[in-house]
Parts: C-alpha cells; sequence; structure tokens
C-alpha cells in the first residue's frame, strides 16, 4: 500500500485524523504534525486527582461517521470503541421548579412534555417530523459535498433537494417559528436551546436550525463507552495501526507554496515536501500565520465567530441523584441571556448551566463517592473582555443558581477545579477568538459564507475542521474530512 506519494495533515484534531485516515486508505503516505504533545485538539481529555474530564465536547450523534473511518480500512470499529444509546438524553431544571427528561424515543419524550407542560404531544412529534424533512432537504446538499463545485449542483439529489429549498424556513429566527409554534414558553425555551449546538443564538439564526433536534431524536444521542475522548483514542489508534505517521510538540511554521502549488510545509527550520496538503488548523490562523504570505479570503475570514464557553471542571466529592449525565438548567430569561453573549459581549447575571457527569456511565472517572462535574455556560467569544473579572463574577452566579434549583449548597463539595475560558481554547486549539464552532450561523446564508474545503488559489491544499465547510461539532468535521477525501480522490488519486 505504500505508494511513495505523500500527503501532510497540519493538526491532529477530530476532523485531521479523520482526513488523515481517509488519505491513508486512498493510497497516500501520510504524515500529521501537531503543535501540542496530544492528538484530538477541543477532544482531549485531561486527570486532575483522581478525576478524568473530557476537556471539550460532551454529546456525540452520528456514530455511524466514526464508524465509517473503520470500515473504510477494513477493520471492525467495535475491536476499538463502542457506544451506547443515551436515554434520556438530557434532563431540563426549569426555573419554576419543572423538571423534564428528553426520552430517547419520541414518543416517550412528548409524552414526557406534555405531563410536564401541557404542550401537546402532536405539537412536539410533529416539530420532530418537520426537523427530520429538514434534514432530507439538505444533508445532500449542505453537509455531504462541497457547496463550492459545479458537480454538486448537477447530480439527482441535489436538484431534488434545491427543489424544496423553500421549506428550509430560512426567512424566521429559530425563536419566532418555535413561539409560533408551541403555546408553552419552556417548550420553545427547550427547543430554542438547540441554537447553542454551533454556537449561535436562537433570536438571530434562521429557523432552518430546527434541523439540530433531529439528530437528537430521530437519529440518536449516544455516550461512548468510556467517555467522549474515546473517539479520539480509538481514531488515533487506527491511524498508527494502517501507518500513519505522527510529529507532536510540533507546530507547523507555514505551508510552502510554489508556483500557485502547495508543495510542503516548514516545521523547525526544514521544509518537508507533500503531494497534498490539509490544514485542521482554523481557517483564519491557516491564513494569517501558515499562508502568510498568500493573498487572504478578507470576506470569509472577518465573519462573525460563534459564541465561546466558560467550563468550570469541578471534582465533586458527593454523588447527586437526582442529576443524569445530561443536565441543563436554565435561565429566568433566554433572550436576556442570549443579548448579554451577542450584543453586549459579557455575561448574564443568570446563565443556563449545563452539567455533563461522564462518571454516571463510566464511574471510573471519579474516585468512589464522587462525581466529575463539566459545568459550563455559553460565553462570547474573546474581544478582549476582561475575563479573569467575569469568570470570578460567574463562578458565584453558576453556584448560587444550581445550589438553588437542587435545595443544597454545592460549593462544600468541590474537591478540584480547573478552567477553561475564551482565551485558553484559542492557545491549546488554535481556535481564532476561542470560538467553539469557526463562524456563528446566525445568518441565513452562514453556510455560504465559510470558507470551502479547497483553496481557490493554491493547487493541492484543502481545509478540513469546524470552521470550513460543512461547519462546527463532531459530526460535521468528520463530513469536512469525507469531503476532502472525495476531492483528493477526483484531482489527485494515487495510481496503484
Ligand atoms: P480542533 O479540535 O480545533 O484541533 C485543531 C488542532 O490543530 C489542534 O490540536 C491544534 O493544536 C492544532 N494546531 C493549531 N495550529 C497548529 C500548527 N501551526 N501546527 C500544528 N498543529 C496546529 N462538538 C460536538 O459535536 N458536541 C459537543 O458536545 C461539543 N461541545 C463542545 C464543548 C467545548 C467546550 C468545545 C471547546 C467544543 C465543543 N464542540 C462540540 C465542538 C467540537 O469540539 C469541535 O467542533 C471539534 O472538536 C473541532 O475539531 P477540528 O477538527 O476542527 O480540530
Amino acid at each position: 500500500m505504500d505508494s511513495g506519494v505523500q500527503a501532510i495533515v497540519i493538526g491532529a484534531g477530530i476532523g485531521g485524523l479523520a482526513t488523515a485516515v481517509r488519505l491513508r486508505s486512498q493510497g497516500y503516505e501520510v504524515k500529521v504534525y501537531e503543535a501540542n504533545a496530544y492528538p484530538g485538539g477541543k477532544l482531549s481529555q485531561f486527570d486532575l486527582q483522581g478525576y478524568r474530564f473530557d476537556a471539550g465536547p460532551s454529546l456525540f450523534t452520528l456514530p455511524e461517521e466514526v464508524d465509517a473511518l473503520f470500515e473504510l480500512t477494513g477493520k471492525n470499529p467495535r475491536d476499538y470503541y463502542s457506544y451506547e444509546t443515551l436515554d434520556p438524553i438530557t434532563r431540563y431544571f426549569f426555573p419554576d421548579g419543572t423538571r423534564l427528561d428528553a426520552f430517547a424515543d419520541p414518543a416517550r419524550f412528548a409524552e414526557e412534555v406534555e405531563k410536564k407542560t401541557g404542550e401537546s404531544q402532536d405539537r412536539i412529534l410533529s416539530l420532530l417530523s418537520k426537523s427530520r424533512e429538514l434534514y432530507d432537504i439538505t444533508h445532500h446538499v449542505f453537509l455531504e459535498r462541497s457547496l463550492h463545485k459545479l458537480d454538486t449542483y448537477l447530480r439527482k439529489e441535489t436538484l431534488q433537494s434545491i427543489l424544496q429549498l423553500h421549506k428550509l424556513d430560512a426567512f424566521r429566527s429559530m425563536n419566532r417559528a418555535n413561539t409560533q409554534f408551541f403555546q408553552d414558553p419552556r417548550v420553545v425555551q427547550l427547543f430554542n436551546r438547540y441554537a447553542t449546538y454551533n454556537g449561535s443564538n436562537p433570536y438571530e439564526a434562521p429557523a432552518t436550525l430546527n434541523i439540530i433536534p433531529h439528530l437528537e431524536f430521530n437519529k440518536g444521542a449516544y455516550f461512548p463507552v468510556g467517555g467522549i475522548y474515546q473517539i479520539t483514542d480509538s481514531v488515533y489508534r487506527l491511524a498508527q495501526d494502517i501507518g500513519i505517521e505522527f510529529y507532536f510538540g510540533t507546530p507547523v511554521d507555514r505551508v510552502v507554496v510554489e508556483n500557485g502549488q502547495a508543495v510542503g510545509i516548514a516545521v523547525g527550520g526544514q521544509i518537508h515536501h507533500a503531494e497534498v496538503v490539509v490544514s485542521n488548523v482554523d481557517i483564519v490562523p491557516t491564513y494569517r500565520k501558515l499562508l502568510r504570505d498568500q493573498e487572504a479570503p478578507e470576506q470569509t475570514l472577518n465573519q462573525p465567530r460563534s459564541s465561546s464557553a466558560l467550563i468550570f471542571y469541578w471534582g465533586m466529592k458527593k454523588e447527586f441523584p437526582e442529576l443524569d449525565v445530561h443536565n441543563i438548567f436554565f435561565t429566568e430569561d433566554y433572550q436576556a441571556e442570549f443579548a448579554h453573549i451577542w450584543e453586549k459581549k459579557n455575561l448574564y447575571h443568570d446563565p443556563t448551566v449545563y452539567i455533563h457527569i461522564s462518571s454516571k456511565k463510566h464511574a471510573a472517572d471519579a474516585p468512589a463517592g464522587g462525581e466529575n462535574w463539566f459545568t459550563m455556560i455559553n460565553v462570547p467569544h474573546d474581544a478582549g473582555q476582561d475575563w479573569d473579572q467575569m469568570i470570578e463574577t460567574a463562578r458565584i452566579s453558576i453556584l448560587k443558581k444550581v445550589s438553588k434549583m437542587l435545595g443544597k449548597e454545592i460549593q462544600p463539595y468541590i474537591e478540584v477545579e480547573h478552567i477553561l475560558e475564551p482565551r485558553t481554547i484559542q492557545s491549546r486549539t488554535g481556535s481564532f477568538l476561542g470560538a467553539l464552532y469557526g463562524n456563528s450561523s446566525n445568518n441565513r446564508f452562514a453556510a455560504f459564507l465559510r470558507h470551502p474545503n479547497f483553496s481557490r488559489k493554491i493547487k493541492n491544499l484543502y481545509f478540513c475542521g469546524g470552521s470550513v465547510h460543512p461547519g462546527g461539532g463532531i459530526p460535521l468535521c468528520l463530513l469536512s474530512a469525507r469531503i476532502v477525501g472525495d476531492l483528493v480522490n477526483q484531482q489527485h488519486p494515487v495510481q496503484a
């Protein structure tokens, strides 16, 4: 399988790992250069005094996109990792005392919502079926292929999708659509939350984002056995098993371009040649640093960024049976919270708090009798705010809110603490301004404004990961790898 044809991937985030596997399966000899000493980028993990924490993502959908990487290389994914269905998916706590479980089975979820809020089951099921329809219309065009290649538009599935684009609900906001559809404000709030799955604002983002509940309820939400880091770990092990070479602690300095063609990379004062170069680094530093001598597509790079996150990783020396794996403690005023994040670029005094506890499923993640709390709020991307002050204030607000809603003081049980925030997200993963998902999807044209998966000016140069098409989040990063693999295969097939 050694063709002698070289491909270089810059960055070992999940998009970079998946692209490396795809190129290797096409016969390339693949080398991955990663600035950190470990793989995974945002999808990494760390240990703190007996507690294990997943550093970034916590919710896993579309497992078939991970499985596909193993199948491509003739391996059985179950020899590397496994996952179980999450049920309930999320436990919701509302300020009026309502507690509601989002069960995996849509009918059971709809029944629970009707029981707890009075909203009709039929309306919940109808929203989920509309969500399925949105997915069916969009996924061929917007998720699985390059939006920037003519042949995408010549395919039968694309033409069928284009004929139905008027059904995308792109001309009203997600909140407006949900408010017009549901009667109970708690149900509106629950469905508005899906805008945060790609770092957007439900009061601005188009109702097209109502596609997201389909992924959770119709396609399913999962828990990888051992925690979500198992995705990175298993794909990394697969990559090693199929002969991909990794260079950790090796920040790439620049992409070497000659006569309008990428011919390799410069790293540590040396040039390494390759026929194909793929950057998994956020597209803004890719241009500003790795391609600093080239003309940059300013319009694409100046798009508003997605929101970021402030996370308190708390080792708790107590178990909380009233909590599940994923828990949401809603704010009293969602609109005010988003106005603070998006317009004022600061933090609301009563934020919506998300607590993910992987030790509920994987007991080894915390010492006996304890739990590992990943406690997160949505925050603006970095815009030079006084983060130290904001973090201190947010910590007090979160402790006060969760203690009140659980009816017990939680602070005394915090045994260890670690904090991640927009500045450290940027310094650890290269993510410009600490945005979690690249550009925001608040604009109805966002899909078209993301950078393509290839360079229009420089031959043999490709881009994958959450800051380029089709967008952020694990499943979309994996789809970006699929698109890059397909483009490389069409444009530079390795002759066997
Ligand atoms: P990244 O993870 O961004 O990695 C890029 C890599 O490039 C890094 O390892 C970096 O070190 C490396 N790099 C940068 N510069 C260089 C250089 N010069 N040379 C070499 N290497 C370089 N997604 C979900 O699907 N579900 C969730 O629940 C979810 N929650 C999230 C919560 C948080 C707190 C965060 C931070 C993200 C979350 N996401 C979630 C988003 C998801 O983590 C990302 O979309 C995805 O992991 C990004 O992968 P990527 O391929 O773009 O690479």
